[in-house]
């Protein structure tokens, strides 16, 4: 978002005027950005075969998705239904790799129906997968490393008590089963959860993946997840990904020699894709001085971006009706009978009832969280490229609030 002539536009549009033209609360995605952060991801490493899959939790408009598949990208997905999104979208079924977790292997078998990647983290479902289909559809492990990404408990998946992946002590356990089950296991894959600050964290679990590797010989693709850190506040550090690419590619290709076949390096990244592209307009319903704070009142909430409430995430906010205006100190809360806070005292270009504030990096979990809590309706979705506007999603109404519930009186 830039600031040109006292009006802030998004890829040369102007904020104010797609507020106007498609109401808020309302999500614009800035295409560019995602570009840029899928370049600049694949240009920082020196490998050739190297694959993107987008791991599309974070954002899962269909228009996203094709979007991000005509960079192309391969898809991430964690659930049937992201899996049906992605076909939707065009992705080929080898294209989509499905890494789900604690679900029934009916689902594992309607994956295999579809023709995708299968990712398994746990041995119950990889035996149950091994007496299904033996040596005839290869199947990827993901193995929990126990490297600690970030300090962050709720966002990350690599610690001992985390219920994800294979534990990398069970490796024996694991071998046993795919040697007795006769498996072709095609892929070896970590993800450690959000916010990986040091290159050197991602290399020591990559280190531990080459070592299991020596016990799978068939081995196509090696999947290092994601965990690439954004900044959302102005003095956040982030994951410096010219120094991963370059001490993570080189050793890649050190180990493929080792290993005497070219794999394929993968990684998984949401956030790193998405979250700067996405910024949520709000309007100031109303002002509300109390004893302690001067309160901004929004239409919107935890409904829309419930990251500030359930994760503490920090997500920058910007008045952009008065840019010019002094500044002042907000708390900044939704309308939800909750307290939905955005942000406590945020200092503000004056706020008038009716501007309209912008959240910040929206991109990732911000509509693929989203809910009808209170009955309210979700947000329509705009996506910006190249000087134009287009509406991906037109905001609900009434109907769909009712569309699945059935009118019964006893
Ligand atoms: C959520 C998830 C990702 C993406 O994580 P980000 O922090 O958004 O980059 C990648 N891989 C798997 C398996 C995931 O569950």
């Amino acid at each position: 978002m830039e600031l040109n002539n006292g009006q802030y536009e998004i890829g040369g549009v102007s904020v104010l005027s797609l507020c106007k033209e498609y109401g808020t609360p309302l999500y614009v995605y800035d295409a560019a950005i995602i570009e840029r952060q899928y370049n600049r991801l694949m240009n920082a490493f020196p490998n050739k075969n190297m694959k993107i899959s987008y791991a599309c939790k974070a954002l899962t408009n269909i228009s996203i998705l094709k979007f991000i598949k005509n960079l192309g990208a391969n898809l991430d997905t964690v659930s049937i239904q992201e899996v049906q999104l992605g076909l939707k979208a065009g992705f080929a079924p080898k294209d989509i790799m499905y890494t789900p977790n604690c679900v029934n292997i009916d689902e594992i078998n309607k994956a295999v129906g579809f023709g995708v990647q299968i990712n398994i983290d746990n041995i119950s479902i990889l035996e149950q997968f091994g007496h299904l289909y033996g040596n005839t559809y290869p199947v990827c492990v993901r193995i929990n490393p126990h490297i600690m990404a970030g300090g962050n408990k709720k966002i990350s998946t690599g610690h001992i008590d985390s219920k994800f992946g294979i534990s990398i002590y069970q490796l024996r356990h694991l071998e046993r089963v795919v040697a007795s089950n006769n498996i072709r296991i095609n892929g070896l894959h970590m993800h450690t959860g959000s916010d990986i600050l040091d290159a050197d964290v991602f290399l020591r679990g990559a280190e531990i993946l080459f070592e299991a590797a020596r016990s799978f010989k068939d081995l196509e693709f090696m999947d290092f997840g994601s965990g690439f850190k954004v900044k959302y506040s102005a003095d956040d550090n982030t994951t410096n990904i010219e120094e991963l690419g370059e001490k993570l590619g080189i050793r890649f290709e050190e180990f493929c020699k080792e290993y005497g076949r070219d794999l394929t390096i993968m990684f998984e990244p949401g956030k790193f894709l998405v979250s700067e592209s996405g910024y949520l307009f709000v309007r100031t319903n109303v002002i509300k001085q109390t004893t302690s704070t001067v309160f901004a009142g929004v239409d919107s909430g935890q409904n829309h971006l419930i990251r500030p409430m359930m994760y503490d995430a920090y997500h920058h906010i910007t008045n952009v009706s008065n840019p010019n205006g002094i500044q002042r100190i907000y708390s900044v809360v939704g309308y939800i009978c909750e307290t939905d806070t955005f942000g406590w005292d945020r200092k503000l270009n004056e706020v008038h009832e009716g501007d309209i504030l912008v959240l910040h990096n929206a991109g990732a979990y911000g509509y693929s969280m989203s809910s009808n809590y209170n009955s309210r309706y979700r947000p329509a979705e705009v996506l910006v490229y190249k000087g134009l506007a287009k509406l991906i999603r037109r905001r609900e109404n009434l109907e769909d609030l009712l569309a699945t519930q059935l009118d019964v009186e006893f």
